[in-house]
């Protein structure tokens, strides 16, 4: 295993934005892990590890560490019977070419997360969701390198955090371990989810296979904001999560979109509304569109039309600041006028304490 110095991170991204890595290595199993921690730890350095880069915002500056990318590959089969099939995938394995292979086998479970970039062991750290379905229902458990004592563990599902877009991996543990691989069960008898809007009224009444759902899913994606193939239609899929909120604040949200809109919006947003349990999922993208946001563009970054809770590299030549100013006004403004905080999902990479703090991250 090499370790490289200053690589321009931008190419490893789906944004391409971003400055370089001080030291830059690819790793394919534990052994390499050592040697590049062992390095980070001669030279004091911070370490991020490194997927494909979809879920990513680098700075500008780039990062003074040491960036790791997982780059393992291999998909086993480790146990199957009559009614399922459990499967060893590698981290390093793009996600999306393992959906395909799936859906082709006829395992049912991940149809509905088709069509999302990067590499299989991230879609654990977000508790990756679309569609009406998410990773924590079909990962059976999750292989991990322990930086903080070397050793390899698996963690069982229930070990693993998993809620709204986090998990340990992103949260309490966040930069401990490194995912080297994760067991999926999926199910080989006929379980589609269509419950999501867009795929009930897609299907309407009708009882789609596998791949109409897989193909029905990457239209419904291709129609709302661009699969990032170039520098010009980068991005990093959703940058503002949705809104989970109580009773209290929701009624709060609710006197706030009355007086700053009308009734009428509040009476089109509480449609929208879904209630898991006591909480309220907003949908931050209608929020974005009542206070005007669409059409927000900064230098090269925008609001993406069609799913306004993309930011889109518009020219391919957008800065990360341009990014982060496009993310502040969104979020000022939903603060100053519904007084909602919502939350970004990228991770940010090689940015300043106070810049971190304006988009709401607090270390
Ligand atoms: C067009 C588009 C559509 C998208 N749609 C969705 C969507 O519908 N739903 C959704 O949830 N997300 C979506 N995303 C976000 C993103 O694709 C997912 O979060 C994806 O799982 C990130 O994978 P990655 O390999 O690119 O991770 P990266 O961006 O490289 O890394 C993301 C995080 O995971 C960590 N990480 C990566 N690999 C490992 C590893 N092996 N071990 C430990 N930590 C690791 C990184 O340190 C970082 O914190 C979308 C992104 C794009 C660009």
């Amino acid at each position: 295993m090499n370790i490289h110095s200053s690589i321009l991170l931008a190419p490893y991204t789906t944004f391409k934005i971003g400055g370089p890595a001080k030291f830059f290595c690819e790793i394919k199993d534990q052994f390499d892990a050592l040697t590049a921690f062992e390095f980070a730890k001669k030279e004091n350095l911070s370490v991020f590890v490194l997927g494909g880069g979809s879920n990513l915002l680098v700075s500008d500056r780039g990062f003074n560490g040491l960036v790791i990318r997982v780059v393992n590959r291999g998909v086993e089969v480790i146990k199957q019977d009559n009614s399922g099939v459990s499967i060893r995938v590698a981290s390093g394995e793009n996600w999306d070419e393992f959906v395909s292979f799936c859906v082709k086998n006829g395992w049912w479970g991940l149809e509905n997360l088709s069509h999302i970039p990067g590499s299989t062991g991230a879609i654990a750290v977000q508790n990756v969701g679309a569609y009406g379905q998410e990773a924590k229902n079909v990962i059976d458990s999750v292989t991990v390198f322990d930086t903080a004592t070397n050793q390899i563990l698996s963690f069982k599902n229930s070990d693993c955090g998993f809620a709204y877009r986090t998990s340990i991996f992103n949260t309490s543990q966040k930069g401990r371990y490194i995912i080297f691989d994760i067991i999926f069960k999926l199910k080989k008898t006929e379980a589609p989810i269509l419950s999501y809007k867009d795929l009930a009224e897609w299907f309407e009444n009708k009882f789609p296979d596998l791949e109409k759902i897989r193909n029905a899913v990457i239209q419904i994606r291709d129609r709302k904001f661009p699969f990032p193939t170039e520098a010009k239609k980068g991005n990093a899929g959703s940058f503002f999560k949705n809104l989970q909120l109580n009773a209290e604040q929701y009624g709060i949200l609710k006197e706030a979109v009355v007086r700053e809109f009308s009734l009428e919006a509040w009476e089109k947003l509480d449609t929208k509304v879904f209630k898991e349990g006591s909480l309220y999922k907003i949908p931050t993208a209608f929020l974005l569109e009542l206070c005007g946001l669409k059409g927000v563009e900064i230098g090269g970054a925008c609001i993406n039309a069609n799913q306004p809770l993309v930011i889109v590299n518009k020219t391919g030549e957008a800065t990360s600041s341009d990014v982060v100013e496009v993310a502040k006004t969104v979020l000022n403004t939903l603060k100053s006028r519904l007084g909602v905080c919502v939350n970004i999902e990228p991770e940010l990479l090689g940015f300043s304490q106070s810049e971190l703090r304006d988009l709401g991250r607090v270390l």
